[in-house]
């Protein structure tokens, strides 16, 4: 069967673990906010670097330092293609999204933030997009703003708008919210703060699965991802930034490869990407995220869109006729994640039940406690769905989740 143009069946089997039986039962995967599920052909590229390719990069003078050098470098490549920047050094290799922001928090934060500024972020941020800029704001006695959001989880645009003064001096907002799945209105965001020529960090670890990112377009000043989350190794993320303001930036870690020169009394550096890039990187993880973006473009992103947009609408139906489950975060636009609690059943013995069905979803604040808390409650049940999942595991985890209510209740 087929789900209109989009051969759901046949992309599954690309996915090895998506196989897995859990208690008997056919595996349905509903973690994909927390980490994706790989295409064997990135499993396989995996496997072939470290058989064939093995070797570090950038200091070797021999073949098999060439082959991993310019694979490495060819997913840059790839990534600036991916996210339309004008250049392959506006591009650096980093651990994940986390590791992206604490970069820029130090780096550009440390350098820049004093006493009495403002750096800007929203209420809905995960702990990720919180915890550096409040760091580095206690570090230099600078303020961490807040933009508050509405009870169906959407910003408000108002509270943003007010917020913005000649103090704020840093913005760094999410695209994509991981809990509750609002997208908010990235670009019309970064056109405010640009008027007061503040510059924008974009959270786009949960846009990247679902939509097309285009920095060019977008405008941002510096946007992270993680690999993990979009179909590739978990180790490896990307930060994007302006090369202007890249170069005048210090680095943030420092060691080897990101060197020009050292000497016992001084040191010089290379420029972006290398000054960012100290110490031997995650080499495979880079080329596994390489092959990961050359699949997803097989498929498409807008394509990717259209199908979730319908597992979205269908899962939202489905539990809404679930007696006393409650939807949080009813946002308009919204990637294909469903955050919901159940009158009388705690979200951790649902979690725990449901998994016995198969059913993998999570439950807990999803590292957002500050939105949980502004949505009033302390942990939800999280639903987030990929492009490979299907309507009929959406009907099945319906199903199950009325089994369990029953049983939590009885
Ligand atoms: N930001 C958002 C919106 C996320 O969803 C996550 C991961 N859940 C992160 C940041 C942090 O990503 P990582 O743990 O891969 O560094």
């Amino acid at each position: 069967m087929q789900n209109g143009s989009f051969d759901v069946f046949a992309l599954r089997k690309d996915f090895p673990l998506l196989l897995t039986k859990v208690y008997g039962k056919p595996l349905v995967y509903f973690d994909n906010a927390a980490t994706s599920q790989k295409p064997r052909t990135v499993i396989e590229r995996i496997v072939r670097y470290y058989e064939h390719e093995n070797a570090n990069i950038h200091r070797g003078v021999y073949h098999l330092s060439d082959l991993s050098s310019n694979a490495y470098e060819g997913s840059r490549d790839m990534v600036q293609k991916n996210i339309n920047a004008s250049k392959r050094e506006e591009i650096i290799f980093v651990r994940g999204a986390t590791e992206g922001i604490n970069l820029v928090a130090s780096s550009w934060g440390r350098t820049n933030l004093k006493a009495g500024d403002e750096v800007l972020i929203s209420q809905m941020e995960h702990h990720a997009n919180i915890v550096p800029w409040q760091l580095i704001c206690q570090e230099k006695g600078a303020f961490l703003k807040v933009v508050p959001v509405d009870d169906s989880g959407e910003l408000i645009l108002e509270e943003f708008h007010k917020l913005l003064s000649e103090k704020t001096k840093f913005v760094s907002i999410l695209y994509v919210s991981n809990s509750i799945g609002t997208i908010n209105p990235i670009k019309t965001l970064i056109e405010s703060a640009h008027q007061f020529n503040i510059p924008v960090l974009v959270d786009a670890c949960q846009a990247a699965p679902h939509l097309s990112i285009d920095v060019h377009d977008l405008d941002c000043d510096f946007l992270v991802y993680s690999g993990h989350k979009i179909f590739a190794p978990t180790g490896i993320g990307v930060l994007y930034g302006k090369e202007i303001l890249l170069n005048a930036m210090p680095p943030y870690q420092s060691g080897g490869d990101m060197i020009n020169t050292v000497s016992f009394e001084k040191t010089t550096f290379k420029q972006a990407p290398h000054k960012f890039e100290a110490g031997t990187p995650d080499i495979a993880g880079a080329i596994g995220l390489g092959t990961a973006i050359e699949y997803i473009n097989t498929i498409g992103k807008s394509k990717i869109h259209e199908y979730e947009q319908k597992l979205l609408n269908h899962i939202t139906q489905k539990i809404s006729d679930i007696d006393g489950l409650r939807i949080i975060g009813t946002a308009k636009n919204k990637i294909p994640v469903i955050s919901f609690t159940v009158e009388g059943a705690h979200p951790m013995d649902i979690g725990t039940l449901i998994d016995f069905e198969g059913v993998a979803i999570r439950t807990g604040n999803h590292c957002t406690q500050p939105l949980l808390d502004r949505l009033g409650v302390t942990a939800t049940c999280r639903a987030s769905l990929a492009f490979y999942n299907t309507m009929e595991e959406i009907d099945f985890f319906a199903d199950a989740l009325n089994r369990v209510i029953k049983k939590i209740k009885n």
